[in-house]
């Protein structure tokens, strides 16, 4: 994944961007910050963007010029001022912190700024996060505290107050899209199916598996097919067991058949829509038989579905509940019932 060298073409999340902006034009960055969102958004990303601008050699505005040594050094990792560091097993452990501690005591070493991120930043016990605190009320005059989180709410409440917090979403799609085709070269057919499946992280569209996504849009497939084809029980039943057991894949094979779902409602109302463009036939073919109400049931199901696994409730009985209350909506929970008593 490529690094942008500006804060304007960074990938997504504009209000946190124009935050930091303001603050850096107003030369009012705050001292001790939280960067907290989802995985795979670019908070990591932004604060080290951050690092490299504070310590440029030849900044415009609000751009590093990424050609400079302290942007050379700050990009390959090795800027003596800059510093990451994470949980080292479960947790971030008292010792770094102290370490971290007695480091920014010091002036920076040779750039401008000293920046120390925390990445993981909720993983700290009480103790270690406490020793933290003095620091982050008043950090000394050349340094920034960045604390990365997807959890911030597990943060100390005395650690936030004493922290700006910028709040980071999802990234649309079509913007993944878009950075996947034009700066990974991934052939666009493939980036809209990792964009859909990303849930608007950068970091799992850039790392989709497309053999792992078409053995499980396979079994998606075979899914929708029993749905609509009016399989019996004794189909979905091993199958719903089969899926259950495959905790990794399941995540993916649900968002696939939702999109697969979505797809069959766009083959109805608005074809060039549709994501999975290579079995576009196979789809419409499949859609074409079927009233569109039946097909916004099924979506509505699988909605419920969803989130009712949010409880994590039992993988396998909520799909075969899934299966007998769509096809109950269809007037054939007799035949299913017959199926049961197999
Ligand atoms: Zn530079």
């Amino acid at each position: 994944m490529q690094r942008p060298s500006n804060l304007r073409s960074f990938l997504g999340n504009p209000r946190a961007v124009d935050t930091l902006v303001r603050a850096i034009e107003r030369n009012r960055l705050p001292h001790a910050m939280i960067f907290a969102g989802p995985a795979g958004v670019g908070k990591r990303t932004l604060a080290h963007l951050l690092a490299q601008l504070l310590n440029c050699l030849a900044p415009s505005e609000t751009d590093a010029c990424a050609t400079c040594m302290s942007c050379h050094k700050v990009l390959s990792g090795v800027h003596p001022d800059v510093r990451e560091l994470g949980p080292e097993g479960a947790f971030i452990k008292i010792e770094q912190i102290r370490a971290l501690i007695a480091e920014v005591a010091f002036q920076p070493f040779e750039g401008e700024y000293r920046v120390a991120i925390l990445d993981g930043a909720d993983q700290m016990r009480q103790e270690t996060a406490n020793s933290l605190l003095k620091t982050l009320e008043e950090p000394p005059s050349r340094t920034f505290l960045i604390l990365v989180t997807t959890n911030p709410y597990a943060l100390l409440a005395t650690i936030r107050s004493r922290c700006r917090m910028l709040q980071f979403g999802g990234i649309p799609h079509d913007q993944i899209e878009h950075y996947l085709v034009e700066r990974e070269g991934i052939n666009p057919r493939e980036a809209r199916i990792a964009a859909l499946l990303s849930n608007g992280s950068l970091s799992a569209a850039v790392s989709f598996d497309a053999g792992r996504f078409q053995e499980v849009r396979g079994q998606a497939l075979r899914f929708v097919r029993l749905l609509f084809e009016r399989g019996g029980f004794f189909q979905i039943s091993p199958m719903a067991s089969a899926l259950a057991k495959e905790k990794e894949n399941f995540q993916l094979w649900l968002d696939l058949v939702a999109i697969l779902l979505q797809d069959a409602y766009f083959a109805h109302v608005s074809p060039a829509r549709m994501a999975q463009i290579d079995i576009a036939q196979e789809l419409q073919a499949l859609a074409g038989s079927l009233p569109i109400s039946t097909i916004v049931s099924a979506i509505e199901a699988v909605q419920k579905l969803r989130r009712s696994l949010v409880y994590n409730l039992n993988r396998q009985i909520a799909l075969e509940a899934l299966y007998l209350s769509f096809v109950g909506t269809r007037g054939r929970i007799s035949d299913c019932g017959l199926r049961i008593a197999d």
